[in-house]
């Protein structure tokens, strides 16, 4: 069964009377070389699947992997991911929401002694709340590989001065590395979204890019200075923070930043240092 075909795409939902729900993300991958791309990326370990559609990427994955878990919210697909991935004896399907899954757990009780990827095709309408959640629960993952709006893979990737730098880079290059492996155009997919996508992979860092004292600080000094982009570096941190400019203006000339700086210049060197003394 070639799953990348539109033609079985559409002949397995009419069999299944299944119909694609856009507020569910559902737009399936139909380019064999991307699948395969991603696949390879995500390794011969252990890898959990977020939202496996029909199953086109789950059976790649499980061509290479010791062991899949596919995790997928939409209530019809288990059926018809039995049918799918007949063949597959090391794929287990869960039906659950991703952002309500125990990730650690699951790690634990799936994939004793692997090392664990996650590889998706995500649901666009939570990429960035599924992300967050990977990373921010410091996960003993290896790779996160992931097939992502094209837009938000290159704020992911930017670099400080570029219009796409922002929150989500730092959030993102704080605890992994992240990299481009391909861009796919919206024709290769059914039904096509809206926007073009790419695969970005994030390397999992032994230990974060850089080291505060205090990360929660760390991330609202982050979340201030891209609050209003126009604005400088010491007016954001002055009406998120409710301080004194003046006060304010010294920290920052200490750390060796100009006050009329905007948050986008800034380095993550820099805003771990701009934490530590605030
Ligand atoms: N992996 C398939 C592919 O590449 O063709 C389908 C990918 S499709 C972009 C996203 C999938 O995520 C859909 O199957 C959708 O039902 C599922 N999904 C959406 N929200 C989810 C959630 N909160 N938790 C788990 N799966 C979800």
């Amino acid at each position: 069964m070639d799953l990348t075909s539109p033609k079985t795409i559409k002949s397995i939902a009419a069999k299944f009377g299944f119909t694609f729900k856009k507020g569910l993300g559902q737009n399936f991958l139909t380019n064999p070389a991307v699948i395969e791309e991603i696949a390879e990326a995500a390794g011969d370990g252990g890898v959990i699947e977020i939202g496996p559609g029909f199953g086109v990427l789950t059976h790649a994955l499980a061509e290479r992997a010791k062991k899949v878990v596919a995790l997928e919210i939409d209530e019809r697909l288990p059926q018809i991911l039995e049918y799918t991935l007949a063949d597959c004896d090391n794929v287990k399907v869960l039906n659950c929401d991703v952002m309500k899954t125990e990730f650690r757990a699951l790690i634990d009780e799936e994939f004793k002694g692997m090392s664990v990827s996650v590889a998706a095709n995500l649901p666009y309408y939570i990429t960035t709340p599924i992300i967050a959640k990977l990373l921010e629960e410091r996960l003993p993952l290896k790779d996160i590989i992931i097939m992502i709006q094209k837009e938000v893979a290159e704020r992911i990737e930017a670099k400080p001065g570029t219009k796409s730098y922002g929150a989500i880079t730092l959030l993102c290059q704080y605890f992994a590395q992240p990299e481009i492996i391909t861009t796919v155009s919206a024709g290769q997919f059914v039904p096509p979204p809206k926007v073009d996508s790419a695969v970005l992979r994030l390397r999992l860092l032994d230990k974060p890019r850089v080291t505060v004292a205090d990360e929660d600080k760390f991330f609202k000094v982050i979340k201030a200075a891209f609050s209003q982009r126009r604005k400088t570096l010491l007016n954001c941190l002055s009406s998120y923070f409710n301080r004194p400019k003046e006060e304010l203006a010294k920290i920052m000339e200490e750390a060796g930043i100009e006050p009329t700086r905007r948050g986008e210049t800034l380095s993550i060197d820099e805003f771990a240092k701009l934490c530590d003394m605030l």
